[in-house]
Order: structure tokens, then sequence, then C-alpha cells
């Protein structure tokens, strides 16, 4: 595993392509995963990070939301069930440096994904949690927060 330079909008197209489905979790998915995790660990103000962000067009992503509970990996993340409510709060990204945007975001969703292991996970978010994986969604998808101005 190694440390990634993570790619900004300037010097990759990668962060605009729609990240391709993950078919098979083998040892390269985890790698990945491995380095998605050691680059949060040095940059420790991020909150979550997509495979795009590290130039894979892969829908993988990595959020670290309660400082004691670790990383939690999301492959082939989709939400499932948007509830009514939104919330607008300024936000930021590793990749578009020295911009933040206040962006209307649903305050609670319902995510199905792959866990790392393969196994198929449900998860309710809510709060800042909800937000998180909303915008590392957008980013499978070619979306950045600048997209929202
Ligand atoms: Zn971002």
């Amino acid at each position: 595993m190694a440390i990634k330079e993570i790619e900004t909008e300037k010097n990759n197209s990668v962060l605009r392509q729609k990240a391709k489905k993950v078919k098979h979790i083998n040892s390269k998915i985890k790698e990945i995963v491995l380095d998605m995790t050691e680059t949060m660990k040095s940059n420790d103000i991020i909150a979550g990070l997509a495979a795009p962000q590290l130039g894979h067009s892969l829908q993988i992503i990595v959020i670290r939301f309660d400082y004691n509970k670790g990383y939690i990996t999301l492959i082939n993340p989709q939400i499932t069930k948007n509830f009514r409510k939104k919330t607008v709060m300024e936000e930021n990204c590793m990749s578009v440096p020295g911009i933040s945007v206040l962006i209307e975001r649903y305050h609670k969703i319902i995510i199905e994904a792959l866990d790392i292991e393969g196994r198929p996970i449900r998860i309710k978010a809510k709060g800042i949690l909800a937000r998180i994986i909303q915008h590392e969604i957008d980013h499978l998808n070619g979306i950045l927060i600048t997209d929202y101005k």
C-alpha cells in the first residue's frame, strides 16, 4: 500500500468520468482500498475519498465519519432512498483546492453497497455522514462541488 497524490480537477479527466462498477473484489481492488485509506490517514482533514480522486475510474468510496469507528469501504454504492428534508452546508474538496461551495443535500439517505469482502451492506445515514456519502457518490458520477455554483 502507498500514500497517493490526490488528483485535482486541472490534471485529471478521470474525475469527470462516470466510474465503472466493480465486478470482482480481487487483490487489485483491495490494494486500491488500502491506498485510499492510507492517503486519507496522511490527509487528516478529509472525511471521505472516492477512487477517481486517486485516478481509478471505479465505484469505490472510503468514509471516515467517526474517528473511533475507523474507515468504511463502500463498493458500488447506491442511494436507494432519499428522505425529503434538505440542508445547506459549505463543502470543500481535496480535488478542488481552495474552494468552498454552499451545497444543498438530503439530510437523510439509505445507501446500499458491498463491503470489502463483497457482502451487501445497507446504511441509514443522516447529517454530516449523509452529506459526505452524497459528496463521494457525486465523484463516482463525475460531479465536482464547483458544479453546484
Ligand atoms: Zn471531493
